[in-house]
């Protein structure tokens, strides 16, 4: 009889991947059992990526500068009184590859949720409310989806910062409510960064 335990093992973690359910991931098991070329590209990068990424210390955007620091915090011909605070990376490389901004970045990870309530750890909230203070930042763009999770967090952030000289923007304008900024076409993107609006 074979030992499928290998194959079973690998399913397990491939269905933990968003969207990959069990008839998907051991499609890719079973292909990688049969290019294990590839395989191996995929466990070096794997490998790399555990011993070396990380998520900046300032921003949370991910970075493998020994210092945790990442190259756009570092940068210093980009704006630093500006701070985009997205939801997720995703939107975050969809700004970045846009090249609509020079500022720089806070990556929430998530956003405040209507039944669990403000999870400020996971979402470094405590953090960014010090840094935007510390740090005199003039504006703070708010990149959350138009739903009631991103409403929340905007009121959060608002209501944190009420005593402080910063101003609020959101760029929701002519972005559909609910859609994911990184399947935003460019043009539309760049036409909403130019049209935010204080909260
Ligand atoms: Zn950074």
């Amino acid at each position: 009889m074979v030992n499928l335990q290998i194959i079973d093992d690998i399913v397990s973690s491939l269905s933990k991947l968003p969207g990959v359910g069990e008839k998907t991931a051991t499609r890719y098991a079973l292909w990688l059992v049969e290019h294990k070329k590839e395989a191996e590209k995929l466990y070096l990068s794997l490998k790399y990526m555990l011993d070396n990424v990380k998520l900046c210390s300032r921003c949370r955007c991910i970075t493998t500068n020994k210092d945790g620091i990442c190259d756009i915090c570092k940068d210093t011909r980009r704006d630093s009184s500006i701070l985009c605070v997205v939801e997720n990376m995703e939107n975050f490389l969809a700004i970045e590859s846009s090249s609509v901004y020079n500022g720089t970045y806070y990556i929430l990870g998530g956003l405040v949720s209507p039944l669990y309530g403000i999870d400020s750890y996971k979402l470094g909230l405590d953090y960014l409310i010090d840094r935007i203070i510390t740090e005199n930042i003039r504006e703070v763009i708010l990149v959350v989806s138009a739903t009631l999770e991103g409403d929340l967090t905007t009121q959060y952030i608002k209501e944190s910062l009420k005593d402080a000289s910063v101003k609020i923007t959101k760029i929701a304008f002519g972005i559909p409510v609910g859609t994911n900024i990184s399947f935003v076409d460019k043009d539309t993107l760049i036409e909403a960064f130019k049209s935010r609006h204080a909260v």
